[in-house]
């Protein structure tokens, strides 16, 4: 059977998110985003994105027009077993082609409910009907198999929404099927810094711009606690020139922008403080007042963290402050809860309670309620104990209450980053002067 024109296919992509929930405000769409940025590394664009209610004719209305308009078609949420699940049957019904009954994805699905020790559903089997002359895409990660439909003058993709099922399809969908359209290679880095503002980063940059080869793209972008450098570079192939060049301006920033650099491969800060704490054999325990665990959270989103993390203690309260990490009820009176004295002492107790060998502790005010001139809101005092005593600084946050949670969290991990670099350094030169 002919295929669709390649360049017509690389030109005419389109994008349909289905589900009503994703026209509320409780659910934002984001399956695109993570597509965009595959196809991006492929070179390709999407032309048109439309998110569409689960009612069969809303559906089958999209799917037309995009037929009408574009050649590559991704399809994503509506596979479902329950009744608003319509996907499939709204494109049956636009590309007039039957629904087949596929005794082998009815095992499969029946084989996944045995492994957990469940029963299927009679619900379930309307997953086991596929667009006639489709490919059955595997889902190992839930029950709705994906399609892959190649007609003489389209390309369609069905995709299960939720995106832990969405986005492994899609990246073997454009490993086994897409790549064939790839415009150009892409040499792409994100360099992540914390600790500075976006107009210190921007500054420190500028001479840069002047050496930027027109291709190469260099954008900035600013979030609570974080100012990431983005470059891309297309190009027809990858080789060694093309790779010194980029790699020339990427050593550039990441030099002039000195220790605010705390990534370079996409690692988090967690995963960057998470690998050095590993690396030292050190243990890590936290106390937090206001960021009410987000600290913690953060921490233990790293996969293998119950190799430094030993504990996280939450004292919001004053009463807690004293009783869990013995800080002084006189000191609280005297000095007030969010101040440099009390953050020292909750970071001290820490690391006396848990034991660990560091300690991070967090007081402060992040609104909008509480603050006073002497004491606004966003001030937040982190302390960090180790065995060479205790560090506390003093930090003015701006933003709402969760954008000052954030930062109080991102500034706290940036200390222990800090720490445990000079800390390898200090083992490095003790190895020198050894020898
Ligand atoms: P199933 O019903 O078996 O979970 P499905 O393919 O029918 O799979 P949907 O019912 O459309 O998927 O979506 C299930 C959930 O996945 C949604 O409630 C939403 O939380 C998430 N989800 C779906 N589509 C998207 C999307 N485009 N972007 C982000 N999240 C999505
Ligand atoms: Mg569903």
């Amino acid at each position: 059977m002919s295929r669709p024109d390649l360049n017509q296919v690389k030109e005419n992509i389109e994008y349909i998110a289905i589900g009503s929930e994703l026209l509320t405000s409780s659910y934002p769409e984001t399956n695109s985003l993570f597509l965009a940025d595959k196809l991006e590394n492929l070179g390709l664009e999407i032309k048109y994105k439309s998110v569409v209610s689960d009612r069969l004719d809303d559906i089958v209305g999209a799917v037309k027009v995009a037929l009408s308009r574009s050649r590559l078609i991704f399809i994503s949420g509506g596979l479902g077993p329950t009744d608003d699940d319509r996907t499939r049957e709204a494109v049956a019904r636009v590309v007039k082609r039957p629904l087949v009954f596929c005794p082998a994805i009815l095992k499969k699905i029946k084989d996944r409910f045995a492994a957990r020790g469940a029963k299927m559903t009679p619900s379930n089997r309307k997953q086991a009907y596929i667009i006639k002359g489709a490919e059955v895409l595997d889902n190992p990660n839930g029950t709705a198999p994906g399609l892959w439909l190649e007609t003489r003058t389209h390309l369609l993709a069905l995709l299960p929404g939720p995106p832990p099922e969405f986005n492994p399809m899609v990246e073997k969908l454009i490993e086994e099927k897409i790549g064939i359209y790839r415009n150009n290679y892409v040499l792409k880095a994100i360099i992540r810094t914390t600790g500075a503002g976006e107009s210190w980063v921007e500054d420190r940059i500028k001479p840069v711009y002047r050496l930027l080869p027109p291709e190469l793209e260099l954008t900035t972008l600013a979030s609570p606690g974080e100012v990431q450098i983005r470059l891309t570079l297309p190009v027809k192939e990858i080789n060694k020139q093309n790779e010194k060049i980029f790699n020339k301006v990427k050593d550039m920033i990441i030099k002039l922008l000195g220790d605010k650099v705390f990534s370079t491969e996409g690692q988090t800060l967690e995963e960057v403080v998470g690998h050095e704490l590993s690396a030292l054999g050190q243990t890590l325990a936290c106390a937090e007042s206001c960021t009410g665990g987000l600290l913690a959270d953060r921490i233990t989103s790293v996969p293998g963290s119950s190799n430094y993390f030993l504990a996280g203690l939450v004292t919001y309260s004053n009463k807690a402050k004293t009783k869990f990490l013995g800080v002084p009820s006189k000191l609280i009176k005297e000095k007030g809860a969010v101040s440099r004295e009390v953050a020292e002492s909750m970071a001290a107790g820490a690391r006396k309670q848990a034991p660990a060998d560091l300690a991070l502790a967090i007081t402060g005010i992040a609104g909008p309620g509480g603050g006073s001139s002497r004491k606004p809101v966003g001030l937040v005092y982190i302390g960090l104990a180790s065995q060479d005593g205790i560090n506390v600084v003093e930090n003015y946050f701006q933003g709402n209450r969760r954008q000052i949670k954030v930062q109080a969290t991102q500034k706290a991990l940036d200390m222990l980053r800090l720490k445990s670099k000079n800390k390898k350094k200090s083992i490095k030169k003790d190895k020198v002067d050894s020898q």
